[in-house]
């Protein structure tokens, strides 16, 4: 893929985890790498079909200034956050962040961190019968859409219910939506628990009563399977609930272990219950 490279940007700030580093400021240095196609542009020879570097410089150096982070690292994903909310021709993007006089006893060329970012395809399910389902699925929709690391993409519709697994409890209303993001999946999915938390999620019985249920169903063509995080959700096929409103938002996405569409495995569900 192209890309734009951006060198040795310098700005004074006030990272750092000491006192002293927050109050005397030092010099940090940023290197960044945008990718993203520039055949438009140089074809047109507007920069309207590319990104400024200029103006990449200037948002990069103010928010080195307008915060005042203890890590580096959260200069880096700060930044990189706010990149990909500025520009959405930005595809991937490595980032640098220098800091030469950092409070090292030692003698030292230079310590940096460097991370790689792109932007993420994940389908999410969610469910709620408990408290006040409309309202826990819409406040927590647009607490992960606030997240400057997530994009709520598509939704479907809400489908009601009944529960799964035995126990005597309420309706369900269910549904999925697509969520582009730039955290890594057990990032993601820990931004999901807390927004779980945030809507009064207790503990209760396995398949009982909750007010936020969130499950990643599908993260890029990942397969993963952690004693945390199995993708794709291990369930998903079984369950009507999630596969009716998945059909309606990525019917010709392909399940990486299964090889089959999303429509396909919709339909094969739909003809099983015919049977
Ligand atoms: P369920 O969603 O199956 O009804 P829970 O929400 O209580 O049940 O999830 C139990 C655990 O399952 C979570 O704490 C999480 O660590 C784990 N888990 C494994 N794979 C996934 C996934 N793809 N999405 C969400 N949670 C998952
Ligand atoms: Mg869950």
């Amino acid at each position: 893929m192209d890309e734009i490279r951006i060198e040795g940007l310098k700005v004074f700030a006030y990272h750092g985890v000491l006192e002293e580093e927050s109050k005397k400021g030092q010099d940090f240095f940023i290197d960044a790498v945008l990718r993203l196609s520039l055949q438009e542009a140089g074809v047109s020879d507007d920069l309207e079909q590319s990104v400024s570097y200029a103006e990449v410089c200037k948002f990069m150096a103010e928010t080195m200034r307008e915060n005042r982070f203890k890590l580096i690292e959260s200069c880096a994903e700060t930044i990189s956050a706010g990149l990909f909310r500025k520009y959405c021709r930005l595809q991937e993007l490595e980032l640098e962040v220098k800091k030469p006089q950092a409070p090292i006893d030692e003698e030292f060329g230079c310590v940096s961190v460097r991370i790689f970012r792109k932007r993420h395809t994940a389908y999410i399910a969610y469910g709620s019968n408990s408290g006040e389902p409309e309202h826990h699925i819409e406040d927590g929709i647009a607490s992960l859409d606030r997240d400057p690391m997530c994009c709520v993409k598509r939704m479907s519709g809400i489908l009601r219910s009944t529960p799964y697994g035995g126990v005597v409890q309420e309706d369900f209303l269910n549904g999925v939506l697509e969520l582009s993001t730039l955290y890594e999946p057990l990032v993601l999915l820990k931004k999901l628990k807390e927004i779980e938390k945030e809507q009064g999620r207790e503990e209760t019985v396995r398949w009982g009563p909750r007010t936020l249920d969130l499950d990643i169903l599908l993260y890029d063509e990942l397969e993963m399977k952690t004693d945390e995080l199995t993708i794709p959700h291990p369930d998903m096929c079984n369950r009507d609930f999630v596969m009716k409103p998945l059909a309606q938002i990525a019917a010709d996405v392909m399940h990486p272990s299964l090889h089959k569409t999303i429509r396909e495995l919709a339909d094969a569900k739909m003809e099983k219950h015919v049977i």
